[in-house]
Order: C-alpha cells, then sequence, then structure tokens
C-alpha cells in the first residue's frame, strides 16, 4: 500500500511538541502542505517548519489558541491565504491540569474544557465551513474533506483525579460521532484516535522510572508508545487508503483499553 498526500493541505493543531509534531512531520513526508498551530511555543513550531522546507517539503507555523473563537478564525484564514485549501484538519491540542474533584478549581475544570472540548469544536465548525466552500477536489481526495481528532483512552476509561481531561475526552467523543453522522453525507470523514500511554511531554513524570513500571503493568504489550506510533495512524487516516473508515476511534494504546488487570482471572 502506497500512501500520498500530495497536493493535499493539512492543518495540525498544537504541532510545537508531542504527538501533533510527530503527526506534523509524518503528513509532511507524505507530500502534504503542512501548517503548524502553536499557542506559546513559536521557535520549535518555526524550527519544525523550517526543517519540513529543508527537506523539500512545504510548511508554516502560525501561532493560535485553539480555544479563541476569533484566534481560530485567523489561524483558518492563514491556512487559505498561503496554500489556497484545506483537506486535512488534525484537531490535536490538549492539555491537563490535574486535581482530585473535590480540590480542583473552576479555573483548572475550565481551561482543560475550553482547550480539549470547545478548541476542537472551534476548530472542526472552521474546517467544515472551509470543506463545504471549496467543495470535492477529487483529484487529491476522494472525500470533500478529513477531521481527525485527537482524544485519548480516557474517552472511555474513567480517571480518578483527572475528571476535567476525561470529561473533555469523553466529549471529544460524542462530539466526533455526532460531526461524522451530520457531514457524512457531504463527503467530510470524521474520526479519532484515542491514544493510551505515548512518550509526550504532558506525560513525561508517568514514563520513567518507578513511575514506567507501575505504567507498563497496564499495558498488554508492553512497551511505552512513541510518538511515530500515533503519527503513523495519522497519515492512513488522512489518507484515500482509509477512505470507508467514518465515525470509528481507533484505539493506539499497546492493549491498555482492554481491562488488563483482568489477565490473571481477575
Ligand atoms: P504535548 O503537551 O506535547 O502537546 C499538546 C500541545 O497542545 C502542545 O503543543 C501545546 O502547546 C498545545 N496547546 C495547549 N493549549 C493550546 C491552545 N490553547 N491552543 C493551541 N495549542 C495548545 O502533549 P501530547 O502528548 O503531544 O498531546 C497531544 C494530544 O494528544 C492532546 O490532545 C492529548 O490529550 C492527547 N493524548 C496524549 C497522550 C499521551 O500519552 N501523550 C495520550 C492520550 C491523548
Amino acid at each position: 500500500m502506497h500512501i500520498s498526500l500530495d497536493k493535499q493541505v493539512a492543518l495540525v493543531t498544537g504541532a510545537s511538541s508531542g504527538l501533533g509534531a510527530a503527526a506534523a512531520k509524518g503528513l509532511a513526508e507524505a507530500g502534504a502542505a503542512v501548517v503548524i498551530n502553536y499557542n506559546r511555543h513559536g521557535e520549535p513550531a518555526e524550527k519544525l517548519a523550517e526543517d519540513i522546507r529543508q527537506a523539500g517539503g512545504k510548511a508554516i507555523a502560525v501561532g493560535a489558541d485553539v480555544s479563541r473563537e476569533a484566534d481560530v478564525e485567523r489561524l483558518f484564514a492563514k491556512v487559505i491565504d498561503t496554500f489556497g485549501a484545506l483537506d486535512i484538519l488534525l484537531a490535536n491540542s490538549g492539555l491537563q491540569k490535574d486535581a482530585a474533584t473535590v480540590d480542583m478549581t473552576l479555573a483548572d475544570w475550565n481551561a482543560v474544557l475550553e482547550v480539549n472540548l470547545t478548541g476542537q469544536f472551534l476548530c472542526v465548525r472552521a474546517a467544515l465551513r472551509q470543506f463545504i466552500q471549496q467543495g470535492p477536489r477529487p483529484w487529491v481526495s476522494r472525500a470533500t474533506g478529513k477531521i481527525i481528532h485527537m482524544s485519548s483512552v480516557h474517552q472511555l476509561i474513567p480517571w480518578a483525579g483527572h475528571a476535567n481531561y476525561a470529561a473533555s475526552k469523553g466529549g471529544v467523543d460524542l462530539l466526533m460521532r455526532s460531526v461524522a453522522q451530520e457531514v457524512g453525507e457531504q463527503h467530510i470523514r470524521v474520526n479519532s484516535i484515542a491514544p493510551g500511554a505515548i512518550r509526550t511531554a504532558i506525560n513525561a513524570a508517568n514514563t520513567q522510572g518507578d513511575a514506567e513500571r507501575k505504567l507498563l503493568e497496564l499495558i498488554p504489550y508492553g512497551r511505552i508508545g512513541e510518538a511515530e506510533d500515533v503519527a503513523n495512524a495519522v497519515v492512513w487516516l488522512a489518507s484515500d487508503a482509509s477512505d470507508y473508515v467514518h465515525g470509528t476511534t481507533l484505539f493506539i494504546d499497546g492493549g491498555m483499553s482492554l481491562y488488563p488487570e483482568f489477565r490473571n482471572n481477575g
């Protein structure tokens, strides 16, 4: 199977680090022009764009806070100004602000919901408007547009001490499936990726030393994931190789969602 995203334009939010950066790189390697969104960290985003251009690809970095409507509108206007169209959105930005629910501040609840859920809504709405306005581009893809939500195993697995995060990802699941039901007729494909434990900044404290050993007990496949494990799936989901995949969540978790506590008879 040969995957080419040649002549396609992809926007990746929160792409200055971690899964977003790896996905942007993977999409560019597959031939897409890539818009690398960042919130605060312009330098690594600009460096990634430069690396992609040096390798012969097309990329720009654009700062925008995905939880702010005006920023999202400006981000999408920049995509169209620069590359003339949009084919792929990876709504990836996310954060954690962990606390037991009894101690959680409203500010920390709101901060997580605003980025992880409202941010995805704002970006998806802007992408849908663009896909509908530009119409099908059959010379680049069978679908009129592709949306990939970055969710988490915690759209399924409850997570004590992280109620805001789990609620946001549970929300992403029904956002994704509702939108998929709504726009399938227009040949816009909408799916989610639900990573388990992948080695990035968001979980650096849990992926080394004793914490890593404890975490591995939750992963039947026996290793922590790497950002490339997720990036490869992003490229496939963005391509026509997955053209009949719509409204589903692809778990990339080494089996974390298989209730591993039951391995030895529960
Ligand atoms: P990360 O912290 O490296 O990436 C998160 C990115 O989101 C950062 O680049 C950050 O700048 C960006 N961001 C935060 N607030 C933003 C805002 N207001 N506007 C724009 N961008 C903003 O961590 P990561 O692991 O790469 O996380 C990426 C996504 O993957 C998140 O949605 C996260 O919930 C999800 N995820 C990660 C894992 C994992 O194990 N790493 C597991 C499940 C889900």
